[in-house]
């Protein structure tokens, strides 16, 4: 008989989860609180390791048919006024695989084609349900929904998001940290020259612009925000033109156009930090539940991608169902903490509000920009490194 899964949540991590275990042999059903797909952010960005990671579950052709790729890989830095400041290029190999260095899609799309492959392989979704209680049971455990079901499973995955719900039931001592940072995210029309990942830069503020598919763009601001701070959502549009104003060159027309009609999301950053191990008994959380993460590296997604990667290589290669939830706690926490560390300590860098040490910073990124990058994907390949081939279960 197939071993049976139950997956809180269909995101990212949830939908790439149920693809690599189904493909695994196991008999996978997800839940999903939402009655009807409705997605946090318009936009997201794939690097080479995200991308190879969906190779992996059979799905990276079809995201970069979906999304917009950035083939040669190049990230412009500018001043806030639009002066060229320098460039980076980002790796279009990861893990002995040639890939798009860098792919930006809009979620509705990702999820599409993670749809479309959870269907194919005959995954049973059920929206507009949750798990209200765990219970602990021999060699697995039993959900109750909130549907009025009990499932017995011989593993539950947690992968419901920064405010996981398994989280809480079983490390309610586990909770979001606020990062100090707000982000504010607009989607516009893309003009056809505009073809690049640009990231303008001034003291205290962060402005990306980045295409996500052939007629579309977003922007994507970060600023200093306190605590406890909330907009209302009809003041966003003026907030974000008045919050990125010293931006101009490329970004201008968008901030500019910014109004009533305008898509547009702000989000209070918060980080999860999670002690290892992530599993207890049979329950394991995956994603955002586990590791959400700041989002200046653009890893969160990928992290969640290479959670379910890792995790359904681990149980196709094992029957032994503890020891392959004590391997995943060993694996992947070292991998996601230090995509957290260099995240965090980017944002950091890019709230110096005072214009020197802005002026500082960026002479110091100019030499060190290209290797830093280098530096990072290289030691996410190393953290990725599959070393459990050669151990015996
Ligand atoms: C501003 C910002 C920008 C970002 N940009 C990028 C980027 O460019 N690239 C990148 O890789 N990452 C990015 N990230 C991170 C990325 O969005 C997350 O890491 C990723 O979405 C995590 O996926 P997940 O499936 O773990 O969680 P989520 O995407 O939060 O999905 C959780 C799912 O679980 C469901 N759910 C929640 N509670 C329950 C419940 N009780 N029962 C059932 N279902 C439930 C939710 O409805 C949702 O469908 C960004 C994050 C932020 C905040």
């Amino acid at each position: 008989m197939k071993k049976q899964a139950l997956i809180c949540g269909a995101g990212i991590a949830g939908c790439c989860a149920a693809i690599a275990l189904a493909r695994a042999g196991w008999a996978v059903t997800v839940v999903e609180k939402q009655a009807a797909w409705r997605f946090q952010s318009s936009g997201i960005f794939v690097y080479s390791n995200g991308l190879a990671h969906f190779h992996a579950l059979d799905v990276m052709e079809a995201m970069v048919a979906a999304g917009f790729p950035i083939s040669d890989g190049r990230n412009l830095y500018l001043e806030a006024d639009g002066t060229p400041l320098f460039e980076t290029v980002y790796p279009g190999r990861f893990a002995g695989l040639d890939v798009v260095p860098i792919l930006g899609i809009r979620r509705t799309e990702m999820h599409r084609v993670l749809s479309a492959r959870m269907s194919q392989l005959g995954v049973t979704l059920t929206l507009g349900c949750t798990v209200q209680a765990l219970e602990p049971r021999q060699d697995g455990v039993r959900a109750a929904l909130s549907d009025g079901r009990e499932v017995d499973a011989d593993l539950l995955l947690g992968a419901d998001g920064i405010r996981s719900r398994v989280r809480q039931l079983l490390w309610p001592e586990v909770q979001p940290r606020y990062s100090g940072f707000g982000v504010w995210r607009s989607v516009h029309r893309r003009p056809p020259a505009l073809r690049d990942k640009i990231m303008m830069m001034a003291p205290g503020l962060r402005l990306g612009i980045m295409p996500i598919s052939a007629e579309q763009l977003y922007l994507f601001g970060t600023v200093v925000e306190p605590a406890d701070a909330w907009y209302p959502r009809e003041d966003w549009a003026s907030l974000m033109a008045s919050r990125f104003a010293v931006f101009r060159g490329p970004a201008a027309p968008f901030l500019d156009e910014l109004g009533p009609q305008s898509e547009l999301l702000y989000t209070a950053v918060e980080e999860i930090l999670m002690p290892a191990p992530w599993h207890r008994g049979r329950v394991l959380l995956i994603g955002d539940a586990a590791h959400a993460s700041t989002p200046f590296m653009g890893q969160g997604g990928a992290m969640a991608v290479e959670d379910a990667v890792v995790l359904g290589r681990l149980l196709e290669r094992s029957a032994d169902i503890d020891r392959t939830l004590e391997r995943f706690s060993a694996r992947r926490p070292p991998a996601c903490r230090f995509v957290q560390d260099v995240s965090r300590q980017v944002g950091v860098s890019g709230a110096r509000s005072d214009p020197r040490e802005h002026a500082d910073i960026l002479q110091a990124m100019k030499p060190t920009a290209q290797a830093r990058v280098d530096e990072f994907y290289a030691r996410l390949e190393h953290l990725s490194r599959d070393d459990t081939t050669k151990e015996t279960t």
